[in-house]
C-alpha cells in the first residue's frame, strides 16, 4: 500500500480549489494526460519551471533599459483617463522618481479601481516591462502594483512555466504553489554519503527549490535540487528495474541443449545465409540459454535487419531440447503475419505451430489449448492473449516478445506471475542507444543486428537547396521515362495562408505538368479506400511518381521504388526522416533519397541532414537525434510504457544514471526485500515516482 505519507500528493488534481471541469481539461493537457482523472497533484510538483523572471533590477526610471523588466519606486502624480466616450484610448497614470517620470498605461479600464491602486502623492512599487518611445518611458499594465508598505508582497523572482492556451500564468503558479504546500518532509532514501557528496539537499528542500530559482542557475540542469531530484528518479527507475530482474531470475533457467536437429534443416531450406549480426546475436542467444541462469537478451535490429529470423532459430532450439516456445507480436495483425511466415520457414523441421490471439475463440481455441498443455504444440504465436489464465504450458522454454515499444514491464511479468520462468527475448526496431536501454530495460543483455541483409544496396543520399528543385524535376522526369519509382515527401497538405512551405496539393499540380498523368497524391486527410486506391495504383505502377505526407512514413513497402525526394527535409527530425529514407532502398536496385532544404538553415537543422547524408546507421542516428533534441521524443508518450523522465535528463544527468545503477544493485544485494529503514523509505521512492507496480512483485514474495 501506498505510505500514508504520500497521500495528500496523490490526491486528485481536481480537489484542489478553482480545478473545476473547465481548468480540468487544460490541466490534463499541460501535464500530457488523457483526463484530469489521471492527474494526481504530484503532478504539478513535477511540473518544473524552465526559466524565471527577474525583478530586481531597480535602475531608476530614466535608466531603465529598453525592454527589460524593472520594478520602479515612485511617486503617483496624475491620472490621465481616456475622454468620455473614447473607451478605447489608453487610461494613463504618471509616477515620478529622482530620475524621470513613467507613464503606466492601461487599456479598457473598467470602474475606478485604479484610483484605489495608484492613490496620487502616494509612493507605490511597479514592476514590468519598460518601453521608450520618442524619448519617454512607459510601462504597459505592469504585472504588479504594490504601495511601498506592502513592498514584501512583491516577487522579485519567479519562476516561467510551460503553459497551455487557457491557462494563466498567475493561476498556474498558484496551483502550484498550493501543491507544494503538500510535499511532506519525506524519509532519507538516499545514502547519506552520496548525498554529502554530490551536495544534494532533502528531497523536501529539493522541491521547494526547484520551484524557487533565485537566478539563472537554479534553472539549469545542474542545479543541485534538478540533481537531486534527477538522482531520485534514476533511482526509483532502476531500483523498479532491478527488482523486476530479481524476481525473474530468482528462479533458475532451464538449460537449453541446443543440437542442431530442427535448426539445420531450417537453415539450409532458407533462400538466405545469415548475416555476421544475425549468427552472432544466435549465438549470444544458444551461450545464454544453456546455462543455468535465466536469459534476458534485448535483440536489437533496426526494420528489416532479420530479427524474426534470430527469433526463429532461438525457439528451435527450446524445441530441441524438448520445450516449447512462445512468440508474442504488440497487435494482431502482426501476429498473423509472423504466424505466417514462421510457418513457411519452419516448415522443414515438421513442427506443430499454433497461433492464439483475442480473436481464436469457441472449439478451435479449445482444441488449440489442450495441444498446448499436452506438449503437441511446439511454438504458439500470438498476441498477449498467449498468456492469458487458460492457457497452460506443458514446458515453456522461451519466451519471444516482439517489442516494438508497446509492452511495458508488467506485462512481461505475467508469465512469471503464472509460476513459470522461460528464457526471455526481448526485440526492438526502433533503435534505441544504449543510455536509453539501461533506463528502460535496465541490465539486460543487448544483441544488435548491425548489419543489413546482403543484397540491399546503399541509399546514396544527397543535400540539395530548394533554388535547384527545377534540376530534381527535370532528373525525375528523366527517372519516370525510364519506368523508375520515385516519393516525393512534402510537409503539409494545403497552402497555408502563414506559411512559404510547399504544399503537397501544390507540389502535385507543378508536377503534373512536367512529369505527366503518372503521378498520384496520398495524404492523411483522404479517406482508408482512397489511401489504398493510390497506394495499390503506385505498387502495380499505374502510377510512378506518389506525392505525399508523411502518411508513408510506416508500413509502406514498394521494393521497386528506387527515389525519395523530401521537400522541406529541414523542418522534419532525424528519426522520421530516417524512416521516410527507408522506404527506398529495399529492392535489389540501387536508390538514391534527395534532402531538398529550403535555407538558410539553423544549426540543428544543418546537422541534422548532415547526419542524415553520412550514415544509413539506424543505431548512430538514434545516438545523433538524442544528442540533438533530447531522450523524451525519441522514447514517446508516457502511455507507451517506456520511461519518460520528468525532471531527469540523460543528456544532463547521464553521470547519475551510472551511479543509481550500481546504487540499486548494491541495495537489492544488501536488503533485497526493502524491509530495512531505508527499504522502507525507497518504498516511498518508488510510489512517489509511480515505480510501484515494482513493489506490487517485492510482495508476491
Ligand atoms: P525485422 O528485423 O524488421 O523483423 P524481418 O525479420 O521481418 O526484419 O526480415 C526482413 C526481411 O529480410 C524478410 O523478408 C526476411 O526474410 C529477410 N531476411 C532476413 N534475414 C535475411 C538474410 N540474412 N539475408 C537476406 N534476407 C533476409
Ligand atoms: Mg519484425
Amino acid at each position: 500500500m501506498r505510505p500514508l505519507l504520500l497521500d495528500p500528493l496523490f490526491a486528485p488534481l481536481d480537489t484542489l480549489s478553482g480545478i473545476g471541469p473547465k481548468a480540468g481539461e487544460l490541466y490534463a493537457r499541460l501535464l500530457g494526460r488523457e483526463s484530469i482523472e489521471e492527474c494526481r497533484i504530484v503532478d504539478l510538483v513535477f511540473h518544473a519551471p524552465y526559466s524565471l523572471i527577474d525583478r530586481r533590477q531597480q535602475p531608476g526610471i530614466a535608466n531603465a533599459p529598453q525592454g527589460a523588466i524593472v520594478t520602479i519606486k515612485a511617486r503617483v502624480d496624475r491620472h490621465h483617463p481616456p475622454p468620455p466616450g473614447r473607451n478605447n484610448n489608453p487610461y494613463r497614470v504618471f509616477l515620478h522618481d529622482d530620475t524621470g517620470e513613467l507613464a503606466l498605461t492601461f487599456f479598457r479600464v473598467k470602474g475606478n479601481w485604479l484610483e484605489k491602486a495608484l492613490p496620487v502623492d502616494e509612493t507605490v512599487i511597479v514592476s514590468g516591462k519598460v518601453d521608450w518611445f520618442n524619448g519617454r518611458p512607459s510601462m504597459v499594465h505592469p504585472d504588479y502594483m504594490v504601495r511601498e508598505s506592502e513592498a514584501e508582497n512583491l516577487p522579485l523572482v519567479e519562476p516561467v512555466y510551460s503553459l497551455t492556451a487557457g491557462l494563466s500564468a498567475r493561476l498556474l503558479r498558484k496551483q502550484i504553489e498550493a501543491s507544494l504546500q503538500r510535499v511532506p518532509a519525506f524519509p532519507e532514501w538516499q545514502d547519506a554519503a552520496l548525498t554529502a557528496k554530490q551536495g544534494f539537499a532533502s528531497a523536501h528542500e529539493a522541491f521547494l527549490q526547484l520551484h524557487e530559482p533565485r537566478d539563472a542557475a537554479d534553472i539549469d540542469p545542474q542545479a543541485p535540487a534538478r540533481r537531486r531530484l534527477a538522482y531520485d528518479e534514476f533511482l526509483a527507475g532502476q531500483l523498479s528495474l532491478a527488482l523486476v530482474r530479481q524476481r525473474l531470475r530468482k528462479v533458475a533457467g532451464t538449460p537449453v541443449h541446443a543440437t542442431g536437429r530442427l535448426s539445420r534443416p531450417v537453415l539450409d531450406a532458407l533462400p538466405f545465409s545469415l548475416t555476421g549480426s544475425q549468427s552472432a546475436a544466435i549465438k549470444d542467444v544458444l551461450a545464454d540459454m544453456a546455462g543455468d541462469k535465466r536469459m534476458l537478451r534485448l535483440l536489437q535490429g533496426d526494420v528489416g535487419s532479420g530479427k524474426t529470423a534470430v527469433a526463429l532459430m532461438s525457439m528451435l532450439a527450446a524445441v530441441e531440447s524438448g520445450g516449447q516456445a512462445v512468440l508474442m507480436a504488440p497487435t494482431e495483425i502482426l501476429a498473423r503475419q509472423h504466424f505466417a511466415t514462421l510457418s513457411k520457414m519452419a516448415a522443414p523441421a515438421g513442427l506443430t505451430i499454433d497461433l492464439v490471439t483475442g480473436r481464436t475463440k469457441g472449439r478451435e481455441r479449445d482444441a488449440i489449448q489442450e495441444r498446448i498443455a499436452s506438449g503437441e504444440t511446439h511454438i504458439v504465436i500470438g498476441t498477449h492473449a498467449l498468456f492469458q489464465d487458460s492457457v497452460i504450458y506443458s514446458n515453456l522454454l522461451l519466451a519471444v516478445v516482439d517489442e516494438q515499444h508497446r509492452f511495458g514491464v508488467h506485462q512481461r511479468l505475467r508469465l512469471t506471475a503464472k509460476g513459470i520462468s522461460p528464457h526471455m527475448l526481448v526485440m526492438t526496431a526502433t533503435p534505441i542507444p544504449r543510455t536509453l536501454v539501461l533506463a528502460a530495460f535496465g541490465d539486460m543483455d543487448v544483441s544488435k543486428l548491425t548489419e543489413k541483409p546482403a543484397g540491399r544496396k546503399p541509399i546514396q543520399t544527397v543535400t540539395i537547396p530548394d533554388e535547384r528543385v527545377g534540376d530534381i524535376v527535370e532528373r525525375l522526369r528523366a527517372a519516370v521515362a525510364e519506368d523508375k519509382k520515385a516519393y516525393w515527401i512534402c510537409p503539409l497538405v494545403e497552402e497555408s495562408e502563414n506559411s512559404d512551405l510547399m504544399s503537397a496539393d501544390e507540389r502535385f499540380q507543378i508536377l503534373k505538368s512536367s512529369v505527366g498523368p503518372r503521378i498520384g497524391l496520398v495524404h492523411g486527410r483522404m479517406n482508408g479506400a482512397e489511401k489504398d486506391a493510390v497506394m495499390l495504383a503506385f505498387k502495380n505502377g499505374e502510377i510512378r511518381v506518389l506525392v505525399a505526407t508523411t502518411v508513408v512514413e510506416v508500413g509502406v513497402d514498394v521494393p521497386d521504388a528506387t527515389i525519395m525526394v523530401i521537400e522541406h527535409a529541414e523542418r522534419f527530425g532525424l528519426a522520421q526522416l530516417h524512416q521516410l529514407r527507408g522506404r527506398v532502398g529495399r529492392g535489389d536496385e540501387a536508390s538514391t533519397c534527395i534532402l531538398l532544404y529550403k535555407g538558410p538553415l539553423s544549426e540543428s537543422g544543418r546537422a541534422r541532414l548532415s547526419i542524415l547524408r553520412d550514415t544509413e546507421d539506424g543505431f548512430l542516428i538514434a545516438e545523433e537525434d538524442l544528442r540533438l533534441r533530447g531522450e523524451g521524443e525519441l522514447l514517446g508518450t508516457r502511455q507507451s510504457g517506456t520511461p519518460g523522465f520528468r525532471i531527469a535528463s540523460l543528456d544532463a544527468h547521464g553521470d547519475l544514471l551510472e551511479i543509481a545503477r550500481k546504487d540499486a544493485a548494491y541495495i537489492l544485494e544488501k536488503d533485497p526485500e526493502l524491509t530495512s529503514e531505508r527499504g522502507q523509505a525507497l518504498r516511498t521512492l518508488l510510489y512517489l515516482y509511480r515505480r510501484d507496480e515494482a513493489i506490487r512483485f517485492l510482495r508476491a514474495g
